[in-house]
């Protein structure tokens, strides 16, 4: 084929200067979630910032970063042919959906890792009470029913979600945080990753007033597909209790 003789200066400018735009874009991405994690003071906000928009940010900075090298590798054109336009267009493509691939099994699978560590460290770093400026204490289980109502309780019950109370024993102040546990995911007994989630929940005994219920709850590995299923009690709240006797 005839290679076509042309200057590709301008071209090749052209694309150094998207694939700089695209590596300033991305780092810009990366430092303002480190400024924004630097900056939110709050452990329970700190969370769920992590738990909602890290790997999703990282994930778009990588895309970006990954875009920018695959402009900078066509940034070198001296000759060109449709047989060489093919070439590159094909190699750079897949190169880009290799390492874009790889990444997203990095952030998908292995990263999680990482992040639930410090969001467990998040989630237990001791509150610190706006009242005192002392560290609050994290009620048990037990303890924390009488600060939750009704509808949290049968939530927590219910909905795999968690509540967190934290009292200030000096000045009583009392602070609830809530955790959704199904956003949450588990370690896959099979594979390990950090992928395991509950995607369906059943009651299948409701409680009485003298009996707990039980909640089937059904998991499975976003990674390997394992699925498992655990009963749980279900307990009556207090609340429910009351009404049932009195209409009994
Ligand atoms: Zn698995």
């Amino acid at each position: 084929m005839e290679p076509v003789v042309q200057d590709y200066t301008s071209w090749n400018q052209l694309a150094q200067n998207i694939a700089f735009g695209c590596w300033v874009l991305s780092v810009l991405i990366v430092l303002g979630h480190l400024i924004k994690l630097s900056i939110t003071g709050d452990a329970k906000d700190k969370y769920d910032y992590i738990n909602k928009s890290e790997i999703n940010l990282l994930w778009i900075a990588s895309i970006i970063l990954v875009v920018g090298c695959c402009f900078y590798a066509n940034s070198n054109v001296v000759e060109l042919s449709v047989l060489w336009i093919f070439v590159r267009l094909f190699t750079t493509i897949s190169m880009g959906l290799i390492v874009a691939l790889i990444i997203q099994n990095l952030l998908k699978f292995y990263y999680p890792f990482y992040v639930e560590r410090r969001l467990k460290a998040l989630r237990y770093k001791p509150r610190i009470s706006p009242k005192s400026g002392t560290a609050m204490k994290l009620l048990s289980e037990e303890e924390e029913d009488a600060y939750l109502d009704e509808g949290m309780q049968a939530e927590e019950n219910l909905f795999s979600t968690d509540y967190d109370v934290w009292k200030d024993e000096e000045t009583g102040y009392i602070k609830i945080e809530k955790y959704a546990g199904h956003l949450h995911a588990l370690q896959c007994p099979e594979c390990n990753y950090q992928t395991f989630k509950v995607v369906r929940e059943e009651i299948i005994k409701q409680p009485t007033a003298a009996e707990e219920g039980e909640i089937l709850k059904h998991y499975q590995c976003g990674y390997c597909g394992h699925k498992a299923r655990k009963t749980v009690a279900l307990r009556q709240s207090s609340k429910i209790e009351e009404s049932a006797a009195a209409t009994a």
